[in-house]
């Protein structure tokens, strides 16, 4: 069994963010990676609005940042999958996917959020034979190919333009007319002569035997179906919150999200949560380092008001029993 004051689960923006700074106050946090190490932020091609970074960064740099500078303070990192917890006494326990148990003080949930599937036949098939998630993997092996890009928000802009550095063309598949990522990412898909637009449509069916070979595509204003050749689908439809291991044991909002207050304090005295897996706002790298922060200065604050309230209960007992003894 391992035992930590504070176990952070995952190990994205958020994740580390908070074992910077609890690592800073001495708690050394146990930090347990999860399945994917770095959360979303290092399957991300460039990161071009973190603070700090003039030129930008690659997603996976950053990650490889984040976690060294936690680990210079004394951070540790364990490398698997939390599948239980039992939050109802403190320590806390977790179970690994390996059968270890983690005993916990405080608990950082950091489990951010994964890509949201398109849920059409084929897709699943398909995965990983020309079905891909993540442009930064990816990408380098549709050189010279064409692919179809599902989305109108950030990611998809920011990784279909990342992938039009390998593939001849590029098609954007958007199901309203116009785009919600940022006007300066718009503009640059606008001018790139790699990238087209598949306007008012959605993917039915993702076709294919052994690799994905074409897209089924509806046109949501004319009910129109075509088929589009492809070699590549990369959905960037948004992200679903990594919280099925809290379904039954912490607040859940209906689109699943975790609930905290505004101090990231979920409703048991002493699991906090942060990053993506609470946030459907902003969800950024550094908001997600905002909260992580905060996460890691209220379980030192609840650490020591433990300590603080155990000392002082000790006391009590001492003051109670010393004086009946001296009359004994
Ligand atoms: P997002 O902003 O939620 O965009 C999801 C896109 O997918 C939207 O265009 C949405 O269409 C579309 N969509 C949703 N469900 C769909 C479905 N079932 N079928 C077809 N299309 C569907 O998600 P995101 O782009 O992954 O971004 C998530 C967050 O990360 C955002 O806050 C974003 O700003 C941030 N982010 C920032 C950057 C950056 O700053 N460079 C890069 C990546 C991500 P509608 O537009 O019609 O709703």
């Amino acid at each position: 069994m391992t035992h930590s004051k504070v176990v952070i689960i995952g190990s994205g923006p958020a994740g580390l963010t908070a074992a910077l700074y609890a690592a800073r106050a001495n708690l050394e946090p146990l930090v347990v990676r999860g399945l994917q190490p770095g959360g979303l932020i290092a399957t991300t091609s460039e990161v071009e609005n973190y603070p700090g970074f003039v030129d930008g960064i690659g997603g996976f740099e950053l990650y490889e940042h984040m976690e060294r500078q936690a680990g210079r303070f004394g951070a540790q990192y364990k490398d698997a999958i939390i599948q239980r917890v039992d939050l109802s006494e403190r320590p806390f326990k977790l179970y690994t996917d390996t059968d270890e148990l983690i005993s916990a003080d405080t608990l950082i949930i950091a489990t951010g959020a994964s890509p949201r599937k398109l849920g059409v036949p084929g897709e699943e098939k398909l995965a990983n034979r020309g079905v891909s998630y993540c442009a930064t993997c990816d990408g380098f092996f549709f050189r010279n190919k064409k692919v179809v890009v599902v989305g109108g928000g950030n990611s998809a802009l920011d990784e279909g333009l990342f992938l039009t550095r390998f593939v001849d063309e590029l098609v954007i598949v958007h199901r309203r007319d116009s785009l919600r990522a940022d006007p300066v990412l718009q503009e640059r898909a606008f001018d790139n002569p790699k990238v087209r637009f598949v306007w008012d449509s959605t993917v039915d069916e993702v076709l294919g035997g052994e690799r994905v070979e074409g897209v089924k595509l509806r046109n949501l204003k004319t009910g129109e179906q075509t088929t589009l050749e492809t070699e590549g689908v990369f959905p960037y439809i948004g992200h679903v919150p990594n919280t099925w291991l809290f379904k039954d044991v912490l607040e859940l909002d209906e689109t699943g999200y975790l609930v905290t207050d505004n101090r990231q304090r979920t409703q048991i005295p002493g699991v906090f949560a942060a990053g993506d897996v609470v946030d459907h706002v902003y969800r950024q790298a550094i908001t997600a380092a905002g909260e992580g922060c905060r996460a890691a200065m209220e379980a030192t604050w609840f650490l020591s008001e433990q300590e603080h309230a155990a000392k002082k209960s000790q006391a009590v007992t001492e003051e109670v029993v010393s004086p009946a003894l001296g009359q004994w």
